[in-house]
Formats: structure tokens, sequence, C-alpha cells
């Protein structure tokens, strides 16, 4: 059973990880990312009907490999912590969030900007409408694709690390 770190939604996938992966491992990225899709939505939903995510850290099995990955609360805390990140309106329709919808689905794009290192990342999601709570879904998983963007691999990698060997007590200031 390995262990590895990963920041699945950039596809950054750390050279050591990919490196270490058969071409059949590599072929399964694409399952892992539906996995943790499906974990994060859960743990969006589990928060709106006010359960505290107490999970920063997934760790997924994919076929006797164990795959470990900054949840959506593991995130939100990261970022957190860090401070310094702003919100870019949309410079179509000015509003935080950009809103897209149709007949069968709701897209949400946002800009964030790291005050810090001075780089703005997109995040992009898309929710079917006929998910509960579409909507809400959608920009808070904008919301997490741009912020998981923002949190460098290494960082990513020790927070991972500390979160699994004592839970959440990296202390402040020790991030960005
Ligand atoms: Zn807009």
């Amino acid at each position: 059973m390995r262990n590895s770190f990963t920041h699945l939604f950039s596809l950054n996938l750390d050279q050591e990880v990919l490196g270490g992966m058969t071409q059949l491992e590599k072929q399964q990225i694409p399952e892992i990312i539906f996995q943790t899709e499906k974990r994060d939505e859960e743990q969006i939903l589990a928060e709106m009907q006010n359960q505290i995510a107490k999970e920063w850290v997934y760790t997924i099995d994919v076929r006797g490999s164990k795959v470990t990955s900054l949840s959506y609360a593991g995130v939100k805390e990261a970022v957190r912590r860090r401070g310094n990140f702003r919100f870019v309106p949309c410079t179509h329709c000015g509003k935080t969030v950009h809103i897209d919808e149709d007949e069968k689905e709701y897209r949400a794009q946002l800009t964030v900007h790291d005050e810090n290192r001075n780089v703005m990342f997109l995040g992009a999601a898309a929710v079917p409408r006929n998910f509960p709570f579409a909507w809400v879904l959608a920009v808070n998983k904008a919301e997490r694709n741009a912020m998981r963007k923002m949190l460098p691999e290494k960082q990513i990698a020790l927070l991972v690390e500390q979160f699994l060997r004592k839970g959440p007590v990296v202390p402040s200031g020790k991030l960005g």
C-alpha cells in the first residue's frame, strides 16, 4: 500500500508520485478525480445541513493504492490560515461569481487574486440543475477549484502529512 500526496484538481500530480505510478495507475487518475468530486459534493452538502466538516484530508483507496488529498474543508482551512486572497469581480457582470445557466446545468466561474504573490487563478464548475442545491454546489465547487490552485503542492503535501499525523494543528503563519 502506498500513500501519495496529490493535488488532484490542477492535475499537477507530484513528479515523484507520477514517476512511481504504472501506466495502469495513471489511467485511473480520472477515477480518482471522480471519487474526490463525489466526496467534496457530499461535504459541501453536509456543511449546508449544519454538520461540521471535520475531515480535512481524504484518503481514497484505488485498487489497493492509497491516494491522499486535502478535502474541501482542508482547502478552506488552509486558505483561512494563509489569508490575503481577494475575489476579483467579473468584468462582464460585476458579480463576485459569474453564473451561466441553461436548461441542463449551472456554470459558476470566479477569479481569486493572491495578494501575497500577485497571481490570479480562475475556478470553474458546472452542476446539473436537477442536483439538490445545484446553484450553491456550483458556486462552492468553483471557489474550491480556484482556492486549490492557490496552495502550492509542497504546502498541500505538508498539510496532508500534518493532518494525518496529529490532526488539524498546523500553526498559523506556517503557510504561504
Ligand atoms: Zn459575469
